[in-house]
């Protein structure tokens, strides 16, 4: 079953591992914004995939209401979506235990995001080599037609896929097959300091990383002090990764394109007055993601209110999703 019903399923989340960024802003929530009127939103905090790597409680708790507030004040309206926390549903984890089974090893195993962050870790457990799984269950429960992601998502949005058709080839008909909706621009914002990494909420260098929250006085320092080159001109070359990012950023922060923005800054001497200019677009691009943030961060009546409401939407499905798949492998009902 590739993409049903007259209004498509969008499912989609953010884990509450840190405060949101350009990268998670650009890549995936203001493109969520636009699918708000024309979709079913679903869009849930993955706190469940955040303890793939270690976590401190309180603060994963903390940061799980923050993203909530940070959802919303992207844009995300919980009027026009159901807004949910991964571990308040019954059937997550259930569902991957299933799909599990049917999961070659050496598939998870071959994931860009496990080889990342594994790598260099001491100890590494098998909860972050079966995220993608838990990911896999996370957009089959809903039966998602479209599951928006930036590209280092694709190669999991890919496992579902294929866990979808295994199941329904082995079993019958039961999944939809999702499609990963991945723009060009802004699908992979790079870190200011490294710019061969993504740009991701869970590096410790802060100044390699834009937030959302970030005042504009911090966000013209960080741009200012970008990792660049010894050249001057302003233009995607792949052996100028850093000034390549900040490009990347400018279009898809102006929804200019690339061979506009090139031409824009063709007669610039010095990376300087490009960086300048950058750093006003995307002040004014934050501003009022800032300002709506600041005014509901504290209203936790509020952010329970709307996780409550949007577990109460999705349970259901769920749980429908659950039974069928129970009954076809074979579990005795109670
Ligand atoms: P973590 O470091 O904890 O994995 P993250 O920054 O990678 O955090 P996620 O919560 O894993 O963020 O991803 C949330 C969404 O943001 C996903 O759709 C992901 O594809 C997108 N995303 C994450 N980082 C980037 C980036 N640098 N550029 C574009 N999109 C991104
Ligand atoms: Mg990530």
């Amino acid at each position: 079953m590739e993409a049903s019903g007259s209004k498509g399923i969008v499912l989609t989340g953010m884990q509450p591992t840190g405060t949101l960024h350009l990268g998670n802003f650009l890549g995936a929530a203001n493109r969520w914004n636009r699918m708000l009127e024309r979709y079913t939103c679903y869009f849930f905090i993955p706190n469940q995939h955040a303890i793939t790597v270690p976590q401190v409680p309180a603060a994963l708790r903390a940061a799980t209401l923050n993203c909530v507030a940070q959802y919303i004040a992207c844009g995300l309206d919980p009027k026009k979506c159901s807004i949910f926390i991964q571990s308040h549903i019954v059937g997550h984890t259930e569902l991957a235990w299933v799909l599990g089974s049917l999961t070659p090893l050496g598939q998870l195993y071959r994931m860009h995001q496990f080889k990342d962050k594994s790598a260099k870790k001491e100890h590494i457990y098998s909860g972050l080599l079966y995220y993608p799984v838990l990911m896999a269950a996370d957009i089959l429960l809903y039966n998602a037609d479209y599951v928006p992601t930036g590209e280092d998502q694709r190669q999991h949005v890919e496992l579902a896929r294929d866990l979808a058709e295994k199941f329904n080839t082995t079993y019958s008909e039961t999944f939809t097959v999702p499609v990963p909706l991945i723009e060009k621009v802004g699908a992979r914002i790079m870190s200011l300091k490294s710019p061969e990494n993504k740009m991701s909420k869970s590096d410790p260098d802060g100044n390699a990383t834009i937030y959302i929250t970030d005042a504009p006085e911090v966000i013209r320092k960080k741009i200012a002090a970008a990792v660049t080159d010894s050249g001057d001109r302003i233009c995607a070359d792949p052996e100028r990764p850093g000034i390549g990012n900040l490009l990347n950023i400018y279009c898809a922060a102006t929804h200019m394109t690339l061979e506009e923005a090139e031409e824009k800054f063709a007669t610039h001497s010095g990376y300087a007055p490009f960086k300048r200019e950058l750093a006003d677009a995307l002040i004014a691009l934050l501003e009022p993601v800032r300002g709506h943030y600041a005014a509901i961060k504290d209203d936790k009546e509020y952010l329970q209110s709307v996780v409550r409401e949007g577990a109460e939407t999705v349970q259901p499905i769920a749980r429908k999703t659950l039974a069928k798949v129970y009954r076809k492998i074979g579990f005795l009902e109670q």
